[in-house]
């Protein structure tokens, strides 16, 4: 037997890893569960190339949990380790990552919360002892034992193996017995390897006989190899991704429709979002974005990771090229992600004009499910704004929809103000204004609906960007003195007889007096009321503004 020194400065590493990682130790399993799917795969290439002529149709990882023995043990018939690679791979290699780990811990210790991987070595969290039974497939390779309790010094013995590939035994430590129970480790394993490309397996599939739970003979796989998002989007019907979407989420509500993402330059990305149905305004069902790296969970805390508006979104994103032993404070900053994040900005964009253009019926009838993501994308994210009003949709009373170049078109030549500026009536509740709606309509004017919680804020945005459009609620006092092309010579009341009937129409309409409001008097001559009760456009709107501050 050898024994050795594990190539650390620290002399005692583990009760750091251990300490700080507490909080995150679930993730021990993912780590050793990814590096036996890994190894399948490697043999699985080495085969397909020539190199391996053993058989590897079964390829599986197995999870066993002995409860007597207080161990997990995690095996693969992957290409496994010679002597001379547990050396530099477990010894020097594997330290590297948990060297690095301390190196940043040093420099800002809250910059560990979030996902870390420690690779192997975050087996060490949860384990007194971890033995790695390892062949190698290649010609003639003994098998070894590596084992490690835990300190920096660790034996190297060759043992007898059926077969090539790995075992790793955890040895759960007394504090860590929690892990030694069937539902523990199979609530981590749907979380982090539910979609691992390798079949992994925990126990049997279980099933009822005379009221009791038994084993049946099948292998309970816990993953989904070929989740929906690796496939190719011709490949899959609607029914698909909305199973899909139960998989991710199994109590979600049925979401409105998916966008598939399937990039391949200048980075990797596939993944699938959803749009959810928002219930009232704004509210939607908190499931969250799911991030992955080759299949593997990364985290479903997305934010700063992709643009904030997605984060209202449904689904998986996954990326090879997203950092994955690192914590989230590093991701949000990585430029990787940065490009990813305005990617995803970019294809969402496409997707949606994509969809306009190809079936501009379905499109309007998803709109107004859909505005509010994109609405809420235009406000937060200027490059969106700018793709977005390529399939905007501005709804009017008449519940007819227009892209913002059809809209202009409509109301140009009819509703400018005297300084020429086109005006653009809406109305935010189309049965408290019904009057005003009419009023507007029957003077020819088209009135849009603009009634959700983001309303102001576009508003504000749109009028700062074009500047030679105004947007004036139906109440306003603006609507009596709108320019038409076909105005003829108006008969208005003078100033003297409006002073005169002013009074008069207050005293009757209490609401008249608050200051944003003013009497109006139509032209004579005119069909509907003789008189309108207005609001001053902007009071009002600071008004409203406040009220939303839970000012007033
Ligand atoms: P990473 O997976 O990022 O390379 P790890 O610390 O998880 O880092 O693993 C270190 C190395 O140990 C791996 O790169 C691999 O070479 C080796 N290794 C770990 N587990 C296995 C395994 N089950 N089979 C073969 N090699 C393994
Ligand atoms: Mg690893």
């Amino acid at each position: 037997m050898q024994t050795g020194k594990i190539g650390v400065t620290s002399e005692n590493l583990f009760p750091v890893i251990k300490k700080f990682l507490y909080s995150d130790h679930d993730i021990f399993l993912r780590e050793i569960v990814s590096n036996a799917v890994d190894a399948t795969q490697k043999l699985k290439t080495l085969a397909s190339k020539g190199e391996y002529s053993g058989d590897l149709s079964g390829a599986k990882v197995v999870v066993k949990l002995d409860k007597d023995a207080k161990t997990i043990t995690v095996s693969d018939k992957g290409i496994g380790m010679t002597a001379e690679e547990v050396e530099k791979y477990i010894n020097q290699i594997a330290f590297s990552g948990a060297n690095e780990f301390l190196d940043k811990y040093k420099e800002d210790a809250h910059a560990i919360i979030g996902h870390f991987g420690l690779g192997f070595y975050s087996s060490f969290m949860v384990s007194e002892k971890v033995d790695v039974i390892t062949k190698s497939y290649k010609d003639g390779a003994k098998a070894v034992k590596w084992s490690c309790t835990g300190s920096p010094e660790y034996t190297l013995e060759e043992v007898e193996k059926d077969g090539v590939g790995t075992d790793i035994v955890m040895h759960i430590s007394e504090e860590e017995k929690g892990f030694l129970d069937d539902q523990k480790i199979s609530e981590i394993l749907n979380k982090y390897c539910k979609f691992l490309p390798i079949p992994v397996v925990f126990g049997k599939k279980k099933d009822w006989k005379d009221g009791q739970q038994v084993d049946t003979e099948e292998d309970n796989q816990v993953n989904d190899t070929t989740p929906a998002w690796t496939k190719a989007p011709a490949d899959l019907k609607d029914e698909d991704y909305k199973n899909f979407y139960r998989q991710l989420y199994p109590f979600g509500e049925e979401p409105l429709f998916n966008i598939h993402l399937n990039v391949d330059y200048p980075f990797n990305l596939t993944g699938i979002l959803y749009f959810p149905k928002i219930k009232s305004n704004f509210e939607v069902q908190k499931n969250k974005i799911q991030l992955y790296c080759n299949q593997v969970f990364v985290t479903d805390s997305v934010e700063g990771i992709v643009p904030e508006f997605l984060t209202l979104l449904h689904g998986v994103i996954d990326s090879p090229d997203i950092p994955l032993n690192v914590s989230r404070s590093y991701l949000q900053s990585d430029s990787n992600v940065k490009k990813i994040s305005s990617h995803i900005n970019k294809k969402v964009a496409d997707r949606l004009h994509q969809l306009f253009k190809d079936n501009r019926e379905d499109f309007e009838k998803k709109w107004d499910d859909l505005k509010i993501f994109i609405e809420y994308g235009m406000l937060t994210e200027e490059k969106f704004h700018d793709r977005a009003m390529n399939f905007f949709l501005l709804k009017n009373a008449e519940n007819k929809y227009f892209t913002w170049e059809e809209y202009e078109k409509l109301v140009k030549e009819n509703q400018t103000d005297k300084d020429n500026n086109t005006i653009y009536l809406y109305t935010t509740n189309v049965t408290e204004q019904y009057t005003f709606v009419e009023e507007a309509k029957n003077k020819g004017y088209d009135v849009l609906v603009l009634d959700d919680v983001l309303t102001p804020h576009l508003i504000n945005k749109f009028e700062q960007q074009y500047t030679d459009k105004r947007f004036v609620r139906v109440d306003s006092d603006v609507v009596e003195h709108l320019i038409r092309k076909e105005d003829s010579a108006k008969e208005e009341l003078s100033w003297e007889q409006k002073q005169e009937l002013s009074p008069i129409f207050q005293a009757v309409c209490p609401e008249a007096t608050d200051y944003s409001f003013i009497v109006d008097f139509k032209d004579l001559g005119e069909s509907g009321s003789p008189m309108v009760i207005t609001r001053n456009e902007f009071m009002r709107r600071m008004k409203d503004m406040s009220a939303m501050q839970g000012g007033m």
